[in-house]
């Protein structure tokens, strides 16, 4: 769905749209979504600047390999926004973007307006966590000998047990 300044022009623009998985392309093979991307929300124009604000809930789930053990792990995300998009002919020069701390999470739109799957792709990929795990406590492949840690313990590490070693491991 095109969220278009021309239909806003003329009121709010209200969306309730599902997208299946593989309607928006995430650039990642890694990432697989495995459940529709229900979203809903509310697009106005604030004339006077010509910003887009592009209100909205979204809930989709994600399936992804573990970082430490390479377990696909699915993690089910939801989570409101409220965003402001700019006409792109303001963004700001690349040296200008530094001193203008506040303002980097303002987005940028072209022509005439934004792509609600452009918004969403964005809003899911920052409600991934940093740190993709299956669980909190999973220990992981063993780089010496390859073992799944969390189906069963190997030999050739010493550490096991010592929670003195668990930050540095994740360096
Ligand atoms: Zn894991
Ligand atoms: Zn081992």
């Amino acid at each position: 769905m095109f969220l278009d300044i021309n239909q806003m022009q003329l009121g709010k623009v209200r969306f309730h749209e599902a997208f299946p998985p593989g309607a928006i392309d995430f650039y990642d093979p890694q990432l697989r979504q495995t459940s529709p991307i229900e979203s809903e929300g509310v697009a106005e124009l604030l004339e006077a600047i010509l910003e887009i604000r592009v209100r909205g809930h979204f809930s989709t789930s994600m399936e992804v390999a573990c970082d430490r053990c390479l377990e696909l792990t699915s993690f089910p995300l939801e989570a409101d926004f409220d965003l402001l998009y700019r006409p792109a002919a303001t963004m700001p020069r690349a040296d200008e973007i530094e001193v203008r701390d506040a303002e980097t999470e303002i987005g940028f739109y072209q022509g005439n307006g934004l792509e609600l799957s452009d918004v969403l792709r964005e809003q899911v990929l920052l409600a991934l966590p940093m740190q993709r795990v299956c669980r909190e406590d999973c220990k992981g492949i063993c780089p010496v000998c390859g073992q799944h840690r969390n189906l069963a313990e190997c030999a050739c590490h010493l550490e096991v047990g010592d929670d003195r070693w668990a930050g540095l491991k994740d360096l």
